[in-house]
Formats: C-alpha cells, structure tokens, sequence
C-alpha cells in the first residue's frame, strides 16, 4: 500500500464541512473589513525565502523543502505567505494604483517539521496583508480581522498577546545588550539555543525550553530600550485596542522567529492546543519591502493555522459546520426511476441539493440510505405516486410525512 507522505494530511468526510465553514468564515470577514484575495503560486525561487525570511531562522536554516529543477534552478515550496505576496505586490506595482492595498490569502505551505498534534509538513494558513500604512490604525485593524475571524468562529479562551520590537535601530542597541547578558549565561542554555546565540539571539526569549526559560527570566527588556517614536507607536496600539473592547496580554518575551518583524508583535493562543498553542501570529515588517528590492513600504498583517483551529472546533461542537442535503429522492419500482431522475435535475436547477439512489435498491434499503447521508428531507415516488401526478414528502427528524403534487416540491420544502 503507497500511504500519504509522513505529515501530510488527505482531507474528507465530515472535516470536509468544518473546513468549508472555516473558508466561509474567512471569505466573509475578509470582504467586511475590504481585503481582496490572493493567490501566489506553491513554488518561488528559493532565494525569495533566503533574503525575505532570513538565514539565521529555523524555516530558512532546516525546515524548507527546496530541490533543483530539470533546469537547474532552486525551487522552494512556501514555506510561508508574507514574502511571495511582498514579491508580487513589487513585481505587479499593487501600490501604484492603491497606495493602501489590503490582502488575505488561504492556502497549503510546506515545512520540514517533526510531525506532531498541530504541526504537520503540509498545513494551511488563511491570512492578511494591510500594505502602505506606518500608522497605528493599521496594526489595530489587522488584529481587529484577526479577532473578529476568531470571534465568528465562537473559539472558546483564545487570548491576545501583544508586545513592540521597536524600530530596527533600537533594536540594534537592544540585541547587544541580549546577547552580552546571554553570553554571560551560556553554560545555561539548551545546545539549540547556544547555537541562536550566534544566528538569532533574540528568538532565545521565546524559547519553550525549561532551561532557557530560567535564564531569560532575568533577561533585558526590550522595552527599556525603545525610542520614543516606538513607545509612541505602541501606546497608541493599545488604546486604540482597549477603545475597540479589544482584551490583550503583554508579553515582553513574544519576539516571533522572523527577521522582517518591526514595531507591533502578536499571538492568539489557545490552551486548547497543549505545546503548540499559537492559532493565529503577526505583526508590523516594514523592512521587508526593501529587503526584497522594493521602495520602503510599511505592512503589518497576521497568518491563522487553519488545522490549529481546526483542532479546537473539533473540541468544541462541529454539529454546526456539518452540510446536510436538501433532498433524497427514493423511486419505489422501475417504473419510477426516470420521473425520480427528472425532478431531481428540475430541483437541483432551482439550487436544492439532491440525491438520487443509483444502486437499483429496494424502498427500505433506499429510506435507510436518505439517513444514512443525512438528508433532510426524503421525496418518495411509487406506483400510487406515478399515476397521481404526486409525490410523498418525508420530514426525516420529525417523520412527518405529506402528498403533494410533483409540481409542488420545491414550494413544499421549507428552506
Ligand atoms: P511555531 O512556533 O508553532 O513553530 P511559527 O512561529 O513557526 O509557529 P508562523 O510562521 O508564525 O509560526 O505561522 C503562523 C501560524 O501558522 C502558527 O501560529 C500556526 O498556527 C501555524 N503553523 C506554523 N507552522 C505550522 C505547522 N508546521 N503545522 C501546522 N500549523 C503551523
Ligand atoms: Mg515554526
């Protein structure tokens, strides 16, 4: 038996419907808030991901699937969604016309991760992309989308984290002070973290290891070094929350594991999830424009993991995301399968979902069939039915049953 590549998911079946209600959710709240969709290819030169998410961090150091092509060129399956909407917003010149472009995206990204509850190699993010603002408002309304997506979903004990980067060049003075202190302490840190020391210093703050976290405790704040252009940034960013009856956390050791990250950082976290409780990260990257060979353009945005959130419907109630036919059609004897065929094509032209019976069962094994899917209604044509011009209609949870004529289903079912 060939099985599906370790980490990597078929999906079906019930799940099928909590997805669709999860892109529902996304396509709805995206156009409220203004976003256009936008979808990238699942291959970009590799080089996109080298400079745009940087050397020193674990995507672009061990967990891209990248291969040479028949051509010899390097290909990277996305491992992530900021940078090729950067790349293609430069490449198609998005900001001429909209000097404020708003995006989401939704689809699969690739990462060479050990396969556990809520990380796979091949997962899914929906996310957005606020491009052209350096302003406050815009970090407030991308969180707002992100938010007002996890409210819809009726997510329980999902809860904000936030905290600022600061400017790029406080950070720089920042980073010295991090790593002299670390330095100090490296005979405490685990071997992935003494590595960091060199490559990313800053990502050992959110380290999830115990002996890290002990070192850290007594770490430099970041905040103690911002200038005041960046604590300016931040404050307005959390009174614009508190006005919008947005709740947060702070967090001063949420730091995110990309190079591009500036200002404004954030979180949604649900203890639901166990080690992995992050459903929903972003935050400001004004750098990364430039850093892909555009102009300098500030943008702020958030990507979701959708199996993540998958993973707490799942232990919530997915009773509402399942999708139930309209309509089974059961045609008792031989005589009525074609008259049963017709009004199932007239009714699915009128938008009803139907399903006939194709395996020539009998009306028992036809009516155990129209539960067995789910359907809401059985439509039931005989004999009696035929020479009468009706048809029987089933209410399948209540039973309750009523003739009608056949020109009449549709107005008989209740939508
Ligand atoms: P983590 O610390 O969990 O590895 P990350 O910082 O690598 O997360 P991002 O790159 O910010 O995650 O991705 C945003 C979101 O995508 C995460 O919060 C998570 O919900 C989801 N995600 C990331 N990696 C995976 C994965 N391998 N499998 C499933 N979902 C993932
Ligand atoms: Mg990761």
């Amino acid at each position: 038996m060939i099985s599906t590549v370790r980490g990597m998911k078929d999906i079906f079946g019930d799940e099928m419907s909590a997805w669709h209600y999860l892109e529902t959710t996304f396509r709805s709240l995206s156009a409220a808030f203004g976003y256009a969709e936008f979808r990238t290819p699942l291959l970009e030169h590799t080089e996109l991901f080298a400079r745009g998410v940087g050397e020193g961090t674990d995507i672009v150091g061990k967990e891209m699937y990248t291969f040479a092509d028949r051509g010899g060129d390097s290909l990277t399956l996305r491992p992530e969604m900021t940078a090729p909407i950067v790349r293609a917003a430069i490449e198609h010149n998005l900001l001429r016309n909209a000097p404020t472009t708003r995006l989401w995206y939704m689809g699969p990204l690739f990462r060479y991760e050990r396969p556990q509850k809520g990380r796979y190699r091949q997962f899914h993010q929906y996310g957005a992309e606020l491009i052209g603002s350096a302003h406050p408002e815009a970090d407030v309304e991308i969180i707002e989308l992100a938010s007002e997506v996890l409210r819809a979903l009726q997510l329980n004990n999902v809860t904000l984290e936030l905290n600022t980067l600061g400017s790029p060049e406080a950070r720089v003075e920042y980073r010295k002070a991090l790593v002299e202190y670390l330095n100090r302490k490296a005979d405490g840190l685990s071997a992935d973290s003494k590595n960091r020391l060199i490559v990313n210093p800053l990502r050992i703050l959110d380290s999830k290891d115990e002996a890290d976290k002990a070192v850290v405790a007594d770490a430099p704040v970041l905040l103690d070094f911002l200038d005041a252009t960046s604590v300016n940034h931040f404050e307005s960013v959390k009174a614009q929350l508190a006005t919008a009856g947005i709740s947060y956390t702070l967090n001063s050791r949420l730091v995110r594991g990309l190079d591009y990250y500036s200002h404004t950082v954030f979180e949604f976290t649900s203890p639901a999830l166990g080690a992995q409780n992050t459903v929903c990260a972003g935050g400001r990257y004004d750098p990364l424009f430039a850093m892909l060979g555009g102009a300098d353009v500030p943008a702020v945005g958030f990507s979701a993991g959708v199996e993540r959130l998958l993973l707490i419907l799942q232990q919530q109630d997915l009773q509402n995301t399942q999708v139930r036919p309209d309509v089974y059609i059961c045609a008792f004897g031989e005589e009525a399968r074609t008259p049963a065929h017709l009004i199932a094509l007239r009714m699915r032209r009128n938008a009803f979902s139907v399903i006939t019976d194709v395996q020539r069962r009998s009306p028992k094994a036809q009516l155990k069939d129209a539960a067995r899917v789910n359907a809401r209604y059985a439509v039931l044509i005989g004999e009696d039915e035929l020479a009468s011009g009706t048809a029987i209609i089933r209410e399948m949870d209540s039973g309750t049953q009523s003739t009608v004529p056949i020109t009449e289903i549709e107005r008989a079912i209740a939508r």
